[in-house]
Order: structure tokens, then C-alpha cells, then sequence
């Protein structure tokens, strides 16, 4: 192989950041089968616990019947299908928006959308912590790009005060931080992007179909509509159990993706089935609300418990709720002891969080029980004092 190549894993290795991928042996749900071990898990974003759900399956088999597998070509093409345009129309309508675009994952969501509204001349800012994939867009678009200190206003302002007359200007911040739990406070952004003339965008992959009385997202959350946060994106992979993600806004706004969009041009289509599937999680939004006020009971349960045993919870109210550990080593440690204890949790580390900052990311799911969280707490109470 390649010297440089080999030389970069071996330093990987090194550094204890390698990454290694599980095989699972079993579907989506609180319990997953590694190895043939059972293990409750709390690692994935199905936070609704909908990936695995009877109806979606249902859609699914029933539109692939009739439809086939295959999206067939790129939306522009000739991949385009009546349930893709169904699904748009029920994103917008629940997200309050003009219109929706359906993208095939989220990270080219974010990638179409901060590249085709943002080049030469243009600025954006976005919170330090956002994730990977707005942080490349930022990168890639060749506009100038800055990115703030973690949801500290003060800090944005300062920057914007600064900037030139002269090109876009677009704010961008993940609602929900994706390793933090936290949310960003969206309508002060809302706010400083009127005062200075920029556009916002949030990035609500992990709160749309959790948060909000209807699970529309942080959007309805905090109650913004298209003119305070104009470009909204969502991802279906998450809450919703399915997969792709969505950009909601203006028609203008469409319009524009539709045309300038790269990775929204030049890709194929989501299978029109897994668009059916999202469309039958998201009448569960509607039929099973219980799935939302479980989780926020969840979340209080959890929260109370890990606090009173002194656990290092960090400052979130969302189904992400991350312990903070530090030290790399330490953080993979207590991530083992707890598998060896039958229970999944992943280890966070840099480069995916800053230096220092390594964590367990618990992530809670309505597919989980008020006895599952007593089986987590006991056996990080047991693993943190061996
Ligand atoms: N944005 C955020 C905040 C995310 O956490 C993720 C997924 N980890 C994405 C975008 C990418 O979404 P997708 O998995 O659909 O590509």
C-alpha cells in the first residue's frame, strides 16, 4: 500500500483515534445483537424508536411493490416521484414553510444548501461546535467563513459588527448541538441576523420530529417562522426513523437549491420508497404522540437520577445527554466496561469534540423504558467505581 497511507493509519493508531464500525447482527431498536450478544443501547438517533416500526415497514414493502428500489436517476432527471413530491409537500406544510426539498442525506443538505446560497465576496459565521458537514460546507463554499464561539452571542455580534458592506452574509448553527445536547438560541440569532442583515440557518437534525407540541422541530419549539429562520434543514434519518433529510424556506429559496445545489443536482433520488415510509413517521407524529412526552419523560428520569448519583451530565435538555469524561483513554475505558456489562454507549472524541472534551454520548429513545435507564445508571455507577 501507499507509504503516506500507511504511515497516516499507523499514526491513527497511535493516537488511540481509530475507528472501527460494529456489526450488527439485528434490526434498529433498544436492543441491538453484537457477536450474538444482546446489548441495550444507547447510541443511536432513533430517538422515536420509529426505525424499526411496523407501519414504516409497511409503507415500504407496499411502495417497493409497486415502485421498485431503485430512485432510478437524479431528481432532475428523471428520479423525481409523485411520493418524493408528496413527502415535500407534507415537509413544508408541517414545517410552516412555502415549500420543502427533499436532499439524500443530510450532510448534502448542508452541503447544497451554505454552496449554493454562499461564494466569492459572501461571509459566514457558524457556532464552532456545529457539525462536521456544515463546518465543510463553510469550507468549501469560497466565501469567508468564521465560525463563533460556541452559542456566545456577544462573540457573533462582535463579528458581524466588523464585517464588510459588500457580500451575503449568512449565520448557520445546528439547533440542537449534535455531541452537546444543547440547543442554540435560536430566536437571538433570529434577532441578530434581522439587525444586521444576514440570513440564518439551522441545521434541526436531531429536534425535528422530537421537539415542538406537533415534533415540527426547534423551529416550532421556539415558535420561528420562515421570515426569522428562512433556511431550515432537517434530516429524516434521526427522529423519524428513516433517512434523507429535507431544506424548508421561501419558494425563492427552493428554487434556487433546485438550481444551484450541487449535491442536490448531480445524485440520485432517495428510493420512492423510503420517501413513503418517511411519509407514514410522519402521520405517526400525528397518531402516537405518546412517543414524544415518553422521551421528555425519559430525559427528566434520566437527568434527575445521573444527577443526584453525581454523574458529569452536561447541560442539555434534549435526548442527548452526553457524560463528560476528558481524557480519550478514559472515555474508551468506561465505553468498554460498560459493553462488558451488556450495555452499548459510544465514546466521543477529538477530532469529532475539541481536545479534552471526550465523552460518552448517551442518546435516550421513546423505545426505551423507564427500567432501561435504571440498567444504564447502575451499570455506570458499577464501571466508574471499579
Ligand atoms: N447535521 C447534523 C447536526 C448531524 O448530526 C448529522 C448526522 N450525524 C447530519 C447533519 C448529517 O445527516 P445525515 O446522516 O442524514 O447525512
Amino acid at each position: 500500500m501507499n507509504e503516506v497511507l500507511q504511515r497516516r493509519l499507523a499514526e491513527r493508531r497511535l493516537q488511540s483515534r481509530y475507528r472501527r464500525r460494529r456489526v450488527l447482527e439485528s434490526a434498529q431498536g433498544p436492543r441491538l445483537q453484537v457477536d450474538g450478544r444482546d446489548l441495550l443501547q444507547f447510541c443511536s438517533n432513533d430517538y422515536l424508536g420509529l426505525a424499526n416500526h411496523p407501519k414504516l415497514i409497511a409503507a415500504m414493502q407496499g411502495t417497493a411493490a409497486q415502485f421498485g428500489v431503485g430512485g432510478g436517476a437524479s431528481h432532475l432527471v428523471c428520479g423525481h416521484s409523485e411520493l418524493h413530491h408528496q413527502l415535500e409537500e407534507r415537509l413544508a406544510k408541517i414545517t410552516g414553510r412555502e415549500r420543502a426539498l427533499l436532499f439524500s442525506t443530510g450532510y448534502m443538505a448542508n452541503l447544497g444548501t451554505v454552496t449554493a446560497l454562499m461564494g466569492k465576496g459572501d461571509h459566514i459565521l457558524e457556532d464552532r461546535l456545529n457539525h462536521a458537514s456544515l463546518l465543510d460546507a463553510g469550507l468549501l463554499s469560497g466565501a469567508r467563513f468564521q465560525r463563533f464561539q460556541h452559542n456566545d452571542m456577544a462573540d457573533l455580534e462582535r463579528r458581524l459588527q466588523k464585517l464588510p458592506a459588500d457580500g451575503n452574509r449568512l449565520i448557520v448553527v445546528d439547533a440542537v448541538f449534535s455531541m452537546d445536547g444543547d440547543m442554540a438560541p435560536l430566536p437571538a440569532l433570529a434577532a441578530l441576523a434581522q439587525k444586521y442583515n444576514a440570513w440564518l440557518m439551522a441545521d434541526d437534525a436531531h429536534g425535528f420530529g422530537v421537539l415542538g407540541e406537533n415534533g415540527a422541530g426547534s423551529a416550532e419549539f421556539f415558535d420561528l417562522g420562515q421570515q426569522q429562520l428562512p433556511v431550515l434543514m432537517g434530516t429524516l434519518g434521526k427522529g423519524l426513523g428513516s433517512f434523507g433529510a429535507f431544506v424548508a424556506g421561501s419558494d425563492e429559496l427552493i428554487e434556487a437549491l433546485i438550481q444551484f445545489a450541487r449535491p442536490y443536482i448531480y445524485t440520485t433520488a432517495m428510493p420512492p420508497a423510503v420517501a413513503a415510509a418517511t411519509i407514514a413517521a410522519l402521520d405517526l407524529l400525528v397518531d402516537e404522540p405518546w412517543r414524544r412526552s415518553h422521551l421528555q419523560e425519559l430525559i427528566r428520569y434520566f437527568r434527575d437520577k445521573a444527577i443526584a448519583l453525581a454523574l458529569p451530565v452536561m447541560a442539555s435538555n434534549t435526548a442527548i445527554q452526553p457524560l463528560l469524561i476528558g481524557d480519550e483513554l478514559a472515555a474508551m475505558a468506561l465505553s468498554s466496561a460498560l459493553e462488558q456489562r451488556g450495555i452499548l454507549v459510544s465514546a466521543i472524541r477529538p477530532p469529532t469534540v475539541p481536545v479534552g472534551s471526550s465523552r460518552l454520548r448517551i442518546t435516550l429513545s421513546a423505545g426505551h423504558s423507564k427500567a432501561d435507564i435504571d440498567c444504564l445508571l447502575a451499570a455506570l455507577v458499577e464501571a466508574l467505581a471499579a
